[in-house]
């Protein structure tokens, strides 16, 4: 008798989709941020050595921000009248 085999059936290889967490990276460098990130004032996420925004060309206008944070300080001479109650 002549034996009949039944072909294998070989089942496919489910691979399960690997869910990736966002990674944390520098803005600049890319490197992976682990525990220690710094955001920055232009909304990015730098690792500890491109936080100065010097170090990362930061688009954030900080002269434009501490000019107007002296005139803030500083107002011009505004003749004030006073009030007397
Ligand atoms: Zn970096
Ligand atoms: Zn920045």
């Amino acid at each position: 008798m002549d034996e009949v085999k039944e072909p294998e059936v070989k089942e496919p290889e489910v691979k399960e989709p690997e869910v990736k967490e966002p990674e944390e990276k520098c803005y600049h460098c890319n490197k992976k941020l682990k525990m220690i990130h710094f955001i920055c004032r232009c909304n990015h996420k730098f690792c500890i050595i491109h936080q100065n925004p010097h170090n990362h060309n930061c688009y954030y206008d900080y002269k434009t921000n501490w000019q107007n944070k002296l005139k803030i300080e500083n107002p011009q001479t505004i003749h004030q009248k006073l009030v007397k109650i």
